[in-house]
């Protein structure tokens, strides 16, 4: 007979409410401090942990400070499941599939568990943000004994203590607009390139997605920590910077006492002496020409700009809520283009949003021509439960929404091809980071423009920046040869 687990009790400290992540009462941002109390210091001795994240870059600077608070406590990470004590699943809620993916993850682990009673399995990220999870979790995965969100990493030491303590399943998922907490150690995966939030959250209320349910309020972390936190990756040797939040171009919005925006953040960063910065992502409609300006004088500001746009029918983008015109996007575009010409352009597109009629479409296509994108993440809609575009009518069908899909993405590749092309025979600053996945007696590593390089060198250059001829293009890489 299949084994089975012994039923937990559950504590619910806090179950997530969609009512209560609609609001948005504007009050002022918390600002925490993180701090270890005492009781949890050695709660990791001898134990063992891993963290498997799914999603965006949020997510992955995320699994940075899981790592952090579980190496605060004296785990030590491993890369096998079989091998941790403790299993965290950050994860990601904004498509369908994405989170299938999950529930299938935890109906493999339950013969692990069920061998290995004593392993903590914990749920976190923005899956728990949702009702629907928490309750599917709470009947049908006894394998999980911690759900927690968005919003209350910092209190991993707690839930764990309690789990070992009184031997209960937790959970706790805080809905309202959230706080910003400073402090908390992070494990950076890389030596050479760091995520650093500068904000948190949504306001922007695309009517596809989930996010401003899952993640809060728009709220900004003060300068003053920003900038000391890159300066300290300066002094620890760090290359690149890649500025993090779900709309960097509201970063500042909130604060009440003082006028000073994301062109203000970028440009006191670049000052830093930091050799390399990025951001992501944008919101066409609050990027301003100030920000471009300061992109434009800083040689340490990358020459690559990700700005996603969606749809490129008006129609459409009126009733995703993006705020913005296909002529305004193209605006802002042209504007770049003047200040920087050499700049890549990447971005989202999303096909088959309810009443996407074959113009609209076409008309996607066309901008996507116009703006010469250099490569792009393409979307299939996907009903989010909650949204308000869950509730159109005129859901397109699978196989139009597919075929649609395979037309935009064999425009998309022509642009990641010409992307490439056009650095054919010169010389590119490359950071390298490593040995190829596919070509492992290669180096690889991006340039400037975020194009992947792949040459000959040694060991000693990884986390270096070297000067690459491209020698020849292909559509999803570089190759090249290192110049003196
Ligand atoms: N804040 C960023 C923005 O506005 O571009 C990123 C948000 S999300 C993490 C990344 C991308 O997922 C979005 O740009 C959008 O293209 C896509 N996305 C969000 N909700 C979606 C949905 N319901 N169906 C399909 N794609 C979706
Ligand atoms: Fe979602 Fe729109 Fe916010 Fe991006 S800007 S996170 S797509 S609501």
């Amino acid at each position: 007979m299949k084994k089975q687990l012994k039923s937990k009790k559950y504590s619910v400290f806090e179950a997530p409410s969609l009512h209560d992540a609609k609001m948005r009462m504007k009050h002022d941002t918390n600002y925490l401090e993180y701090k270890l109390d005492d009781k949890y210091k050695n709660l990791g001795l001898h134990k063992t942990y891993m963290v498997k994240t799914y999603g965006c870059q949020g997510n992955i600077a995320d699994s940075e400070k899981i790592k952090g608070i579980m190496e605060d406590m004296g785990y030590t990470e491993v890369f096998k499941e079989e091998e941790s004590d403790v299993l965290f699943f950050n994860t990601c809620a904004i498509r369908e599939n994405a989170e299938n993916r999950i529930y299938g993850e935890l109906g493999r682990l339950h013969p692990l568990k069920v061998n290995n009673p004593s392993m903590i399995i914990a749920l976190c990220g923005c899956m728990p943000q949702e009702e629907v999870t928490v309750e599917k979790i709470k009947e049908k995965y006894p394998q999980v004994d911690i759900v927690f969100g968005t919003h209350n990493i910092y209190q991993i030491p707690k839930y764990l203590y309690e789990t070992y303590d009184n031997k209960h399943r937790v959970v706790e998922v805080y809905s309202y607009e959230g706080d910003i907490v400073e402090g908390i150690p992070l494990k950076r995966d890389s030596k050479t390139k760091a995520w650093v939030d500068i904000m948190y959250g949504c306001d922007e209320f695309c009517t596809y997605c989930i996010v401003p349910y899952t993640r809060g309020r728009e709220r900004s972390r003060n300068e003053k920590d920003i900038i000391k936190e890159v300066e300290d990756l300066v002094k620890k040797g760090y290359i690149e910077v890649t500025l993090l939040g779900q709309n960097v171009n509201a970063y500042g919005k909130d604060f009440k006492d003082k006028k000073y925006g994301f062109a203000n953040l970028l440009e006191d960063l670049a000052k830093t002496g930091i050799p390399r910065i990025r951001y992501t992502t944008s919101h066409p409609r609050d990027l301003d020409t100030e920000t471009m300006d300061v992109m434009a004088k800083y040689d340490n500001i990358m020459p690559h700009l990700h700005l996603p746009v969606q749809s490129c029918s008006n129609e459409i983008l009126n009733k995703m809520n993006r705020k913005y015109t296909k002529e305004m996007y193209l605006e802002k575009v042209e504007y770049l283009r003047k200040v920087i010409p050499n700049i890549s352009l990447t971005t989202d597109l999303i096909v088959a949003f309810p009443n996407e009629s074959e113009e609209d479409f076409e008309e996607t296509l066309d901008l996507v021509r116009k703006a010469k994108f250099e490569g792009a993440y393409t979307f299939i809609y996907s009903k989010r439960k909650g949204t308000p575009a869950a509730t159109y009518d005129n859901q397109i069908d699978p196989f139009t929404a597919k075929r649609r899909l395979l037309t935009l993405n064999k425009l998309i590749n022509d642009g990641f091809a010409y992307g490439n092309k056009r650095f054919e025979n010169e010389v590119v600053e490359v950071l390298v980071e490593g040995y190829s996945e596919n070509k492992e007696h290669l180096l690889c590593g991006y340039t400037k423009n975020n194009k992947l390089v792949n040459f000959e060198g040694s060991e000693e250059l990884i986390g270096k920046l070297v000067n690459v001829k491209i020698i020849k293009a292909f559509t999803w890489h570089l190759r090249g040869e290192l110049v003196d």
